[in-house]
């Protein structure tokens, strides 16, 4: 059968494989240990899981309006409104399938074939063959591991050009586990006002998982706030992350003002497309985000005191460099004078990639590669610490063993 070229040379994402192949070996028996999932091992908030299944005893399994119902919409504003500073109402919401689908229809909305991307590396290994999707091209902007891989407003600057669309602005930022301050946003926010035919996607699902108690220094706001763009950026965040939601597929978009319009056009491609989330799913988004902040608290916190165990294992691993995690659940390692060296069982660790599979085949600990994660990524793997800490103990020892013995 022929294949689409546009689908033929796109690659597969690389964290849902590398967390496949961890699982393949965990159901041949063997006792692997996933670092590779971006997704919290917490179950969904009670409350949440009632509010569905009441829904279903309801009767509401028809298919419910394309952006969500009103009352789904509204909470979701609501959310915008009081927690984020933004400006938009209900009207200005869509409830997508994931954050992703979110992505997606706004790169599909917005980009013109030849149009220019920015993308702040490392970056999550799904906007750039998103972006080229919708046959847009991928303009690096590369961080320095020195600088958490935190880009300044200059850098993003420098980037662009007369056939720059759109900036991604992923912030708090999977795979660094960093995020980007208050006054950095707001800098972006600033220089972007010389460059009104940029539009701003902001992707802050992780927003919810911030660790002061890491680092003072640890805060943020949403670039939607930031008058200058407040008309031109799609925010997207979903229900994922913050409430271990992985697996009910629930994200949603919004922007204020004129940016409206461009909302209006992924609803209309959302209706050809996935025609919106289960019906049943939308009172627990409105459940989620009103009554739920205990359950993400206890979660945040628990997140928190693992970023300092690996944080404090990394600093005193042979070879490997991070910076500290205060923010997401991902810690990204450049692999330094790892490279190149020879595992136990003979292989040459001459990339990311030999070297995450030599750590799942020798050592049986499962972490994604960097290399599809751009820039610095070329040098890095990412380990997720969304599981417990007994595995977490576990698999770092592992992970020290392994380098211990690796040969020239
Ligand atoms: N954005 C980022 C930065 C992510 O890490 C993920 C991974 N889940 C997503 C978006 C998509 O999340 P979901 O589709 O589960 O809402
Ligand atoms: N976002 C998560 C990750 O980075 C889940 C997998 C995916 O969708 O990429 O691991």
């Amino acid at each position: 059968m022929h294949i689409a070229a546009r689908i033929a040379r796109m690659a597969e994402s690389s964290t849902i494989a590398a967390t496949a192949r961890g699982k393949a070996l965990a159901a041949k028996g063997l006792p692997v240990l996933s670092l590779s999932a971006g997704e919290p091992d917490f179950d969904t908030p009670e409350n949440v899981v009632a509010a569905a299944i009441d829904a279903l005893r309801r009767g509401e399994t028809h298919y419910a309006p394309t952006a969500g119902t009103s009352e789904a919409r509204q909470a979701v504003a609501r959310k915008l409104r009081d927690e984020n500073g933004l400006g938009c109402t209900a009207a200005e919401v869509t409830i997508t399938v994931g954050a992703k689908h979110a992505i997606y229809l706004a790169l599909q909305t917005l980009i013109d074939p030849g149009d220019e991307v920015l993308l702040p590396t490392p970056a999550w290994v799904s906007y750039a063959p998103m972006i080229e999707l919708a046959g847009g091209v991928v303009v690096e902007v590369p961080g320095d591991p020195a600088r958490g891989y935190l880009v300044s407003a200059e850098e993003i600057e420098r980037a662009i050009t007369p056939r720059t669309r759109a900036l991604v602005f992923n912030n708090p930022i999977n795979p660094t586990g960093t995020v980007h301050s208050a006054d950095s946003v707001r800098a972006i926010a600033a220089m972007l006002a010389g460059h009104p035919r940029i539009t701003v996607i902001a992707d802050e699902i992780y927003e919810k998982l911030i660790y002061p108690e890491l680092d003072p220094q640890a805060n943020t706001c949403s670039i939607g706030s930031c008058s200058e763009v407040a008309e031109r950026t799609i925010t997207v965040n979903g229900m994922s992350k913050a409430y271990a939601m992985t697996g009910w597929r629930i994200g949603y978009a919004a922007a204020a003002g004129a940016g409206a319009a461009a909302i209006r056009e992924m609803i209309k491609l959302q209706g050809q497309m996935t025609n919106g989330i289960a019906s049943f799913c939308m009172p627990a988004v409105v459940e989620a985000l009103t009554n739920s902040s205990a359950s993400v608290e206890s979660m945040r916190t628990a997140f928190a005191a693992r970023a300092r165990l690996v944080s404090e294992a990394i600093a005193t691993m042979p070879m490997l460099s991070a910076p500290t995690s205060t923010a997401a659940f991902y810690s990204f390692i450049q692999l330094g004078t790892a490279l190149g060296r020879v595992s136990p069982a003979g292989r040459r660790l001459d990339s990311p990639s030999r070297f995450c599979e030599a750590l799942l085949d020798e050592a049986l600990v499962a972490t994604v590669p960097g290399e599809d994660f751009g820039g610095a990524g070329r040098t890095a793997f990412r380990i997720s610490f969304a599981c417990s800490e007994a595995d977490l103990r576990e698999a770092l020892g592992r992970l020290r063993g392994f380098l211990e013995q690796l040969t020239d």
